[in-house]
């Protein structure tokens, strides 16, 4: 490591185990996922998929949901699911 970069503060740091719950992220999309429950065949591609895990397993129904809290819109899910069940429309 570059001396210089030892100078710098540690930070920034993660004090506070679990805090990413706590920051609301999805407002920052101009689109949003819909997903046609009927049309999904609960593949499981787009929870995987998801970079911010704004995906949630309904595991009784063998179906997916998005948490639009998190979901920033980037269209991902949309992109792999193989069915085309995610159609991305502007919030
Ligand atoms: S749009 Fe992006 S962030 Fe939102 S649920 Fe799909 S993959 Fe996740
Ligand atoms: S990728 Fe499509 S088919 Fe697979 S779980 Fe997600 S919505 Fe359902």
């Amino acid at each position: 490591m570059k001396e210089g970069l030892r100078e710098l503060p540690p930070l920034p740091a993660i004090l506070d185990p679990g805090n990413s719950t706590r920051n609301k992220t999805g407002g920052w999309g101009a689109f949003k996922p819909n997903i046609d429950k009927n049309k999904c065949v609960y593949c499981l591609l787009c929870w995987i998929y998801c970079p911010d895990a704004a995906i949630s397993r309904l595991e009784e129904e063998n179906k997916v949901e998005v948490n639009y809290e998190y979901c920033k819109g980037c269209g991902i899910c949309s992109q792999v699911c193989p069915v085309k069940a995610i159609e991305m429309v502007r919030r």
